[in-house]
């Protein structure tokens, strides 16, 4: 088989997993040749819109600050929201690699992160996400471009890959076309798929999570699952097929992130009739079911202290805020802006007020209330529920190798991040925990990179 290029590895995308996969693999094999090829103009995938949070145990900064956590720590907390799935594999492994990560990115990929101090987010029980200082994914897509650059490491964009180029039974390159439309054939002997899921692709969502299909959808346009067919014309199994991450807090019409945070400082989520219809501690994609069940809209509530305090963290809410997207005002005053019932709403705020005041548990059960009973000048934002990425995909070995449904590896092929299978369970949106999406990424990446390395290295 002849081809215009050839490489050692081509790696099929450039977000978290893509450009961390190239970084550990040149890290580990500097000899190694590698390419990076995307379908978008420019860096623009999820990592990018994402807020940058990558989870990990027992890092150096959590220790600089007297944190106290491990894989086992983590690994439960993991489970206890995802339950049971297809992948334990995975939680274990990347739950293990999750410190070394982080540090290693710092130290040796240059990449910018700090502990997240101010929120940890459900279902984590200390603060072990670890994020760029302005908590944006766009910040830390910038910083492994650096470090592809620095490295001499090929980024080419604007080139869509359309097929693998197979031999037998193992992979041996890819085809892409350039924006004129030139078809280019490049061999490699390692391909990784790093594409992301299948969020933006409306007929494999309908075929694997039917219920959130027509939902709103908050991530990249170029997650559109070419990997699960690629990978299932080659005999590939999937796993964890019908989970994914939603929120339940997209700002209507804005279409920007209402942090979940406002919530964890002790805001609260109401339909017009200005009643609550659910635990808020659920976190925010489990909680999105709860709105996809009934019509909205929906409003958070919270006071100016829970708006400012959380303003100063986080840049996106803090436009938000800037730019007229979070009313402030009385109860009356609010209700008559926003057409929430005005008694529904005195009516929750005098029961959660009370629940925050005595620590009791409310009606469904919440007894976190942040930083207590809301004060009088409350603010709302009018919200829905979104899809934000799928958390299923490409049956991967803890080092990302693409395996058959019996289980044996497709020779030349590699997955992660939303083009493997994530650590998110298997039931909608209940088992994500923020951070899952970019330990698949950047965990799985930093794992294909250092394994396609070491076998480089032992000549395989
Ligand atoms: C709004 C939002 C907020 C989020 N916040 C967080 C968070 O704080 N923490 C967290 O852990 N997770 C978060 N997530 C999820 C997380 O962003 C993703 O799970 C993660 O970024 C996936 O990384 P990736 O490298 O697999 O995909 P991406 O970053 O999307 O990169 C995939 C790349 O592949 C390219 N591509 C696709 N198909 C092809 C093709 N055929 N040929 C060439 N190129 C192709 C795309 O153009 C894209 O650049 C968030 C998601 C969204 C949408």
């Amino acid at each position: 088989m002849s081809f215009e290029l050839e490489f050692d590895v081509v790696i099929v995308g450039a977000g978290g997993c893509g450009l961390t996969a190239a970084i550990a693999l040149h890290d580990t094999w500097p000899q190694a040749t590698l390419a990076v090829v995307d379908k978008a103009e420019r860096a623009c995938g999820n990592t990018v819109l994402s807020s940058g949070s990558i989870p990990a145990a027992g890092t150096r900064f959590q220790k600089a600050v007297g944190i106290h956590d491990s894989p086992e720590i983590f690994q439960q907390d993991l489970l206890g929201v995802a339950g049971e799935h297809e992948a334990l594999h995975l939680t274990r492994a990347l739950t293990e690699s999750s410190a070394e990560l982080v540090e290693w990115l710092v130290d040796r990929a240059n990449v910018r992160l700090t502990l997240v101090e101010t929120y940890k987010h459900i279902g984590h029980r200390v603060h072990r996400l670890h994020s760029p200082p302005s908590r944006r994914g766009e910040d830390l897509v910038n910083d492994l471009l650096a470090e592809c650059e620095r490295r001499d490491i090929p980024v080419v964009w604007h080139s869509t890959v359309r097929e693998l180029v197979t031999s037998g039974n193992r992979v041996e390159g890819i085809v892409y076309t350039t924006p004129d439309g030139e078809e280019i054939r490049v061999g490699a002997r390692h391909v990784v798929l790093a594409s992301n899921g299948y969020a933006a692709n409306r007929r494999i969502l309908e075929r694997f999570v039917p219920e959130i299909a027509q939902a709103p959808y908050g991530g990249g346009m170029g997650s559109e699952g070419e990997a699960i067919e690629w990978g299932e014309a080659l005999g590939a199994g999937l796993a964890n097929m019908k989970a994914y991450q939603a929120h339940a807090s997209l700002a209507d019409p804005h279409g920007s992130l209402v942090t979940w945070t406002v919530v964890e400082k002790g805001g609260f989520i109401v339909d017009r009739s200005g009643r609550r219809f659910g635990n808020e501690s659920i976190g925010y994609s489990a909680f999105a079911a709860l709105e996809l069940q009934r019509s909205g809209p929906f409003w958070v509530i919270a006071d100016t202290r829970v708006r400012d305090t959380t303003a100063r963290g986080q840049e996106e809410y803090a436009e938000l805020v800037e730019h007229g997207g979070v009313m402030e005002g009385s109860l009356e005053e609010i209700c008559r802006r926003s057409g929430i019932d005005p008694q529904g709403l005195a009516e929750t705020l005098a029961e959660v007020r009370t629940s925050a005041r005595d620590g009791t548990p409310d009606r469904y059960g919440r007894t976190d209330w942040g930083l207590g009973p809301l004060e009088e000048t409350l603010t709302a934002t009018r919200i829905g529920p979104a899809l934000f990425h799928t958390q299923g995909g490409l049956k991967v070995d803890v080092d990302g190798r693409v395996l058959r449904i019996d289980g044996t590896p497709i020779e030349g092929l590699w997955a992660g991040g939303g083009a493997a299978s994530g650590i998110s369970g298997n039931r909608g949106s209940l088992g994500y925990m923020s951070g899952n999406g970019l330990l698949g990424a950047l965990g799985l990446g930093y794992r294909i990179g250092r394994a396609i390395g070491r076998n480089m290295h032992a000549g395989t």
